[in-house]
């Protein structure tokens, strides 16, 4: 079986399921140039919460997890089915660390639905969703990233979404495609450390912008498990999108594992 790359997508807001904008554009151009995998292993902001579990029901439900957003986006219905035997592998994988099996909690947030809708449109390869264990440290999830990129060699891909860049109070939707300064410096420096040195992506937390870059650790984190199965296998991770939405967040994304499959597109 072909060894799956791994994503890290920065999903910005639900909308983007629904638009077509520079960013669900890219998403759907990358969709078409990725292999098809067994399985679809998604680590959301969303599902943020005081265990470490992964879905494993057959059929997880889309759960319309916002508020003040139009009915058609509640209306959105994404699917896929689930596949409890790599909840079980997911839990085999990681041991010694604890994963609790969700038989009937969780399903597809917006973190995975949005980005998915463009990458697989069809809704038809499973998804199993890994929730972030609010309770531990940063360096727990770059451990665990390490861990399950074993199952890359299994089929499966790994995609995390969140954001690098996020902060809520600060956002401008008047400017779609704008990015702060300090936005900027934030994700460029970010991205020099995903693309050379992504083992050390935890000295971004001690860069001057990261207190207003990364108010909150739900969507930064996403992107320590891409750091962590890189870093694992030695390899860099490489820019497939970059660029900004309403001030305040960064739309940045990266792959592993690529191997020419997507050139960046630098979207400013
Ligand atoms: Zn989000």
């Amino acid at each position: 079986m072909t060894k799956m790359p791994a994503l890290f997508i920065g999903h910005g807001s639900p909308m983007n399921a629904l638009e077509s904008n520079v960013y669900s554009r890219a998403w759907r151009k990358l969709g078409q140039t990725l292999p098809r995998p067994r399985a679809l292993l998604v680590i959301s902001a969303h599902w943020f919460i005081g265990v470490t579990a992964v879905t494993a029901m057959k059929r997880p439900r889309t759960i319309h997890d916002f508020q003040g957003f139009p009915p058609r986006l509640f209306a959105v219905d994404y699917p896929a089915p689930g596949l409890p035997e790599l909840a079980q592998e997911v839990a085999e994988v990681v041991k010694p660390h604890r994963v609790d099996l969700d038989h009937d909690q969780w399903g597809l947030d917006h973190g995975a639905w949005s980005v998915l809708a463009h990458l697989y449109p069809a809704a038809d390869i499973p998804v199993v969703q890994l929730s972030i264990n609010a309770r531990k440290p940063l360096a727990y999830h770059l451990e665990l990233g390490a861990a399950l990129s074993a199952l890359r060699e299994n089929g499966v891909m790994i995609v995390s979404s969140g954001n690098v860049v996020h902060n809520l109070r600060l956002l401008d939707w008047s400017s779609p495609e704008g990015g702060s300064d300090w936005a900027h410096r934030f994700d460029d420096a970010v991205a020099t450390l995903m693309t050379d040195r992504p083992g050390a992506v935890l000295a971004a937390t001690e860069h001057a912008d990261f207190p207003v870059a990364v108010p909150t650790p739900d969507h930064f984190i996403p992107l320590l498990y891409t750091a962590g199965l890189a870093a694992a296998e030695g390899v860099c991770a490489e820019a497939l999108v970059r660029g900004y939405a309403m001030d305040s967040l960064s739309m940045s994304c990266y792959g592993v594992g690529m191997n020419g499959i997507a050139r960046e597109q630098a979207v400013r």
